[in-house]
């Protein structure tokens, strides 16, 4: 059983199917995963053309059911993981049993929930700049975040833009001190102490500009207007690990912890793959290539079981 579309999904299934190992996949909320919520994707090897999220995820979605995977609409809601075949519940109803369960239900970036958020979704706001800076080659852009997250997207940005606003919401970044140093060293990065945003501003769902309050609630608090271009969320992920969390190990953020170099979870059986058993890369190829690895244990796993 695979739990989860997005691209460690798909290419876990490819692989098992192509194994003959029967494999049915649930798609959650978000069938393809999050590259449905983007348009091009240009670093995906294999389309040199580049390719939007939404193709490219129906694409995998073929290849999968071409070699026999039976995707299903349904959550997964509840496991038990405590027996030997190992129980997993849809939509808090259905049981579904399987001999090995593949995650892979990815990591949601946090946003500051602000309406213009979604209005300029698409236009020029972004939750990950390696995927999306390319695109802002020459321009401004601001990155919402303090920690090493918000530090390093601002100077991969830094290497690509004009110039980067770090927008920090205290008088001190949370990130390490030498990502710390190395941001503050950067020349065209401009860090706004204590400042946090209100809102953005645009034309025809493309950012303009962003609103910001500098000392909010406090003596000296005043606005901040910055023309920017993009608009970078830095501020964490969440893994979508918790309905996992009584069976399996996880980091303090909720990221499920494998055995170093396979998908292997705690529980035998059970595998984790993509964005939520990776703080590090959180990329659609990596995601690919880490559901090829659950695939090739859990194969390995059931031979030797049955053998
Ligand atoms: P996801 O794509 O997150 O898919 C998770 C899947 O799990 C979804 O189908 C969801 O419905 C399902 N799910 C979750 N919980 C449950 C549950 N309880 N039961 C059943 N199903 C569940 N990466 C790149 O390499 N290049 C890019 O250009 C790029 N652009 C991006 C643009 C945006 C806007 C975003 C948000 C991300 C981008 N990324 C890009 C990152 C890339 O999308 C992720 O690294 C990749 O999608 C992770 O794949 P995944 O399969 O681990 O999980
Ligand atoms: P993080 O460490 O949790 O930092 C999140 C940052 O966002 C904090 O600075 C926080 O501010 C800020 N923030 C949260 N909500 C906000 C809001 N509503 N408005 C404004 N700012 C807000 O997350 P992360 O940076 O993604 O890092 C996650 C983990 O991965 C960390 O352990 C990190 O060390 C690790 N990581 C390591 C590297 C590396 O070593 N190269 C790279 C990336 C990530 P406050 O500080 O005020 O709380």
């Amino acid at each position: 059983m695979i739990i989860g579309s997005g691209p460690a999904g798909y290419t876990a299934a490819i692989y098992a199917a192509r194994a003959n190992l029967s494999p049915v996949m649930y798609e959650g909320l978000q069938p393809g995963g999050q590259l449905t919520t983007t348009t091009e994707v240009e670093n995906y090897p294999g389309y040199p053309e580049g390719v939007t999220g939404p193709v490219m995820m129906e694409d995998l979605k073929k290849q999968a059911e071409r070699f026999g995977t039976d995707v299903r609409w349904g959550m997964a809601t509840k496991v038990d993981f405590s027996g030997d075949i190992h129980k997993v519940w849809i939509d808090g109803s259905k049981l579904i049993e399987a001999e090995t369960v593949i995650i892979a239900t990815g990591a949601t970036a946090k946003y500051l929930g602000l309406e213009d958020e979604k209005k300029y979704a698409g236009g020029g706001v972004s939750a990950c700049a390696t995927c999306d800076g390319f695109f802002y080659r020459g321009k401004d852009v601001a990155v919402v975040g303090g920690g090493d997250t918000a530090a390093e997207e601002a100077m991969y940005l830094a290497g690509l833009c004009n110039k980067v606003y770090l927008i920090v919401r205290r008088d001190v970044l949370r990130a390490s001190r030498v990502m710390a140093e190395r941001v503050k060293k950067t020349p065209n990065v401009e860090i706004l102490w204590k400042h946090q945003t209100k809102g953005l501003v645009g034309d025809n769902g493309v950012v303009e500009g962003a609103k910001l309050v500098k000392n909010l609630g406090e003596e000296g608090e005043e606005e901040v207007n910055i023309k920017i271009d993009g608009f970078f969320l830095a501020i964490g992920h969440k893994p979508n690990s918790d309905i996992f969390a009584d069976y399996l190990d996880t980091d303090e953020v909720g990221y499920i912890l494998t055995q170093p170099g396979t998908s292997k979870t705690k529980v035998p059986g059970v595998f984790a793959c993509g964005d939520v058993q990776d703080s590090q890369y959180r990329q659609a190829v990596t995601a690919a290539g880490s559901g090829c690895m659950a695939a090739i244990d859990a194969e390995r796993y059931l031979s030797e079981k049955h053998s």
